[in-house]
């Protein structure tokens, strides 16, 4: 069977199923919504990038079974800009209050607004993720009145919104002045939002409001396009017109009186709609990116993690874990572990040995309905490339002749793009004192100070390295040889004693090498430094 055809094969076929039969219950006939909403308010953190990732698989699990589907991407750009961030001139506050499509981009930005300088990088991440989307701006469906009717209806209803969202106020104990409006125009004069509705007329659809800023005027609601519905009814509003059947959200989104709680009680009432299926998911941590740029307040960005890891292997890490499953995705040297297992599983997939959910979770990051997402033709494994990215310090000759060494690889392009990717994690996210340098010169003083042990030790690699001149040839020579100096063969079972003589003799190699007691594999060390340079290092 195959994963296409599978009800049950893993979470994503399963709210496949489900939002399949909701959705014929629903609007038989017509194509499948699925959304995601995202605000470009600052840079968007590779933690909001599940937002997006958990309807685009479900989305594509319903086009492989030949459903008509549509995965909507709501840029919320005309929402509020609230605050002026960190590192940004402190006089954009003079935009506080107007929409993120009003506010001028970050000093030295060639965008047109602050919102499409923070939508560019992810539509650039998604496009490369493979994710197929519709993307609607917000801003774009209220200026041009797509949602009159709607905030009509919501403003006749006002009173039932109203009370639905007391109930929660009432617990909470929070005070509401003066009478309840669920819109909120933008300032004709300022353009910012620190406006209040004074009076509202059903009949004429006449609106009076002031503004902070002194402003003040009466329009017709029915011809008003420069205002906005608040969250709590703007969401479910948008479940209705769009007929949304799946969307998920964060963990925030999902205490009471939260928009998903309340947008479910006003939903069908004020607009004759139904809550989408919505699992909640759950954080998105990070390792190792915070220590390396917090000084500079950067937030990762999915662009971020895709500068050091090839994009099927991001869409594994969402793909793999239920939305209800935290996770988190390593910047430091835990990225090469993980690229471990995926290697491991895509030798499983080959070997038709991977059990229906890994199966499921590898096709799902390897290709989408529309084809098969860029994968480097060899896949050298990348703790390896790191490392000879490392040694040397991304000279593209040296890497040529280590590569073509280690692994018959002729040319670069057969290990692009992993091999940018590990250059780029070396090059950005590995300090500095972590760093491989090999030594110049031999440590004479090193070298002087050893025994006869030692020496032979030494002796019997230098002469066996050309013979032994691959990964796995290196492999067995470097534990070999304290086997054979304890009289064992070299494929032997070693003993704690000559476990205890490799680890010094592997000590010994680093010292020598690169000045201290660790660093890369030892094979792979040995092929990134080359066979002349170890025997002038080892004294040979
Ligand atoms: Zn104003």
């Amino acid at each position: 069977m195959s994963v296409a055809d599978s009800t049950e094969t893993d979470w994503v076929s399963r709210f496949a199923d489900e939002v399949i039969s909701e959705a014929e219950r629903r609007a038989p006939g017509e194509p499948i919504v699925c959304a995601s909403g995202l605000s470009p308010s600052g840079p968007i953190h590779l933690g909001n990038l599940r937002e997006v990732m958990t309807p685009h698989l479900v989305a594509d699990e319903i086009r492989k079974r030949g459903h008509a589907c549509v995965h909507l991407l709501s840029w919320d750009d005309y929402d509020r800009f609230r605050r002026v961030p960190a590192g940004v001139d402190p006089s954009w506050a003079e935009h506080v209050g107007k929409p993120l499509s009003s506010v001028p981009a970050p000093p030295g930005s060639d965008h047109a607004s602050w919102a499409d300088h923070f939508k560019a990088p992810m539509i650039e991440a998604l496009a490369e993720l493979g994710v197929d989307y519709r993307g609607i701006s917000q801003t774009e469906q209220y200026t041009s009145g797509a949602y009159r009717e709607q905030i009509l209806t919501a403003m006749r209803e006002r009173e039932s919104i109203d009370a639905v969202l007391a109930r929660y106020r009432t617990k909470q104990g929070e005070e509401r002045p003066g009478a309840y409006y669920p819109y909120r125009p933008y300032c004709e004069m300022c353009e910012r939002d620190l406006t209040m509705v004074t009076a509202y007329d059903d009949d004429t659809t006449e609106l009076a409001y002031s503004c902070a800023c002194g402003f003040g005027e009466t329009v017709r609601l029915a011809e008003h396009d420069r205002g906005k519905l608040v969250w709590k009814v703007d969401w479910p509003m948008r479940w209705a017109y769009e007929g949304v059947v799946f969307e998920p959200s964060g963990v925030d989104h999902h205490s009471p009186g939260s928009a998903w709680v309340v947008g479910g009680e006003i939903v069908g009432p004020v607009f004759g709609g139904e809550r989408p299926i919505g699992p909640m998911y759950a954080f998105v941590g990070i390792t190792g990116m915070a220590k390396m740029s917090s000084s500079k307040g950067d937030v990762p960005t999915p662009a971020d993690a895709l500068r050091i890891m090839e994009a099927p292997v991001l869409r594994w890490l969402y793909a793999r874990r239920k939305p209800s499953q935290s996770f988190k995705v390593a910047f430091d040297q835990e990225i090469q572990r993980l690229y471990d297992e995926w290697d491991a599983l895509g030798r499983k997939v080959a070997q038709d040995a991977a059990q229906p959910a890994e199966l499921a979770a590898h096709a799902r990051a390897v290709r989408t309905s529309r084809g098969p997402l860029a994968a480097t033709p060899r896949p050298v494994p990348y703790r390896t490339l790191a490392s000879i990215a490392d040694v040397t310090t991304g000279d593209t000759g040296q890497i040529g002749r280590i590569l073509g060494d280690l692994d018959g690889v002729a040319a670069l392009d057969e290990v692009r793009p992993r091999l940018d990717r590990a250059q780029a994690w070396i090059d950005t996210h590995v300090p500095a004192d972590q760093r491989t340098r090999v030594r110049e010169s031999p440590d004479e003083e090193l070298l002087g100070s050893l025994g006869e042990d030692e020496r032979e030790s030494l002796r019997m690699l230098t002469e066996g390295l050309d013979e032994h001149w691959s990964l796995e040839g290196l492999t067995t020579l470097v534990y070999g040889v304290p086997k054979l100096r304890a009289g064992l063969a070299a494929d032997a079972k070693p003993t704690p004693e000559v476990k205890a003589a490799q680890r010094a003799f592997f000590a010994l190699l680093y010292r020598l090498l690169v000045g201290r007691d660790t660093g890369p594999r030892l094979p792979t060390l040995l092929l990134a430094v080359g066979a002349e340079r170890v025997r002038k290092l080892a004294g040979g």
